[in-house]
């Protein structure tokens, strides 16, 4: 059995194997998510993403792609950074949000994960509209889940906004 969870709250306060990070191609920190995710948990996870730009990501993460580091002080295992898409009004770049949703549970079943935490990739600084960004995220996972190992996705939701636009999306 599987199931998805919606909380409203921080991403970093969760206890989970796996905790999406919403990054950006760089992996060496930023804003939203990704810096609170640095900033609790500590300089083992920058280090990590240091050394993948040192190797096999000399050239940053590609969009759509995910790549796993260290939880550091958080209570996770591995924290999976993904990169969301810019939204465009004038290009149709849902498919790469998808693919990060896809990603991320393919990396998660790799590492042997059973639960996972996602935020709400690309509603923020990249500006994806929240009640489509959502809608792709419910069907992405659902469709998604039968291929993994995850026993639970836990969507958080930062805001009353968000949660709601998930809610929805769940119906
Ligand atoms: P992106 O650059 O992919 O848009 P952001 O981190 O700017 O990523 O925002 C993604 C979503 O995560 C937004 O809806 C934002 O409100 C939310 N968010 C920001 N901080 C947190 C947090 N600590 N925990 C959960 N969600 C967060």
């Amino acid at each position: 059995m599987t199931s998805i969870e919606l909380v409203q709250g921080d991403i970093t306060t969760q206890s989970v194997d796996a905790i999406v990070n919403a990054a950006n191609s760089t992996l060496l920190g930023g804003g939203g998510v990704d810096g609170a995710i640095h900033r609790r948990g500590g300089p083992a996870i920058l280090a990590e993403c240091k050394q993948l730009r040192a190797g096999a990501y000399a050239r940053g993460l590609p969009v759509g792609e995910a790549v796993a580091t260290t939880a550091g002080d958080l209570d996770a295992r591995w924290i999976i950074h993904t990169v969301g898409p810019v939204y465009s009004h004038n290009e149709d770049r849902s498919a790469l949000l998808v693919s990060c949703y896809r990603e991320s549970l393919r990396l998660a079943t790799e590492l042997g994960a059973t639960t996972i935490a996602f935020p709400a990739i690309s509603t923020g600084v990249y500006g994806w509209p929240m009640a489509d960004g959502a809608r792709r995220a419910v069907d992405t996972v659902r469709s998604t889940l039968p291929e993994t190992s995850i026993a639970e996705v836990r969507f958080v939701l930062f805001d009353q906004r968000a949660y709601r636009a998930f809610e929805t999306a769940l119906e």
